[in-house]
């Protein structure tokens, strides 16, 4: 398991810690508090491992706090558009 190595290295951990003060809005649920990372494209389909394009926030293992949902769970290790189509469309909450 050498990618699990990789996914809590200190790289790894600086941009997750970037990421989630830049927002903490779970991609997969669209609600606050959350309190890890994940890949939009999957490392195992080519996504890019340590690209913060490619890293966006979701709810770990603790599962989101206002819905309850286990995001990073649902979401594995398929692509986001699968999971969800949310995608941070913030344009959608603009109102007219
Ligand atoms: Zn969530
Ligand atoms: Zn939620």
């Amino acid at each position: 398991m050498a990618g699990r190595a990789e996914l809590t290295s200190y790289e790894f951990r600086k941009i997750r810690a970037r990421i989630l003060a830049e927002s903490d809005v779970c991609i997969v649920c669209g609600h606050g508090a959350a309190d890890a990372v994940d890949h939009v494209q999957p490392v195992s389909k080519g996504g890019a491992k340590l690209d913060p394009d490619n890293l966006a926030p979701i709810h770990g293992v603790d599962g989101c706090p206002t819905c309850g949902r286990k995001c990073n769970n649902e979401k594995g290790d398929k692509p986001l558009a699968s999971v969800t189509r949310l995608v941070t469309s913030r344009d959608w909450y603009a109102g007219p």
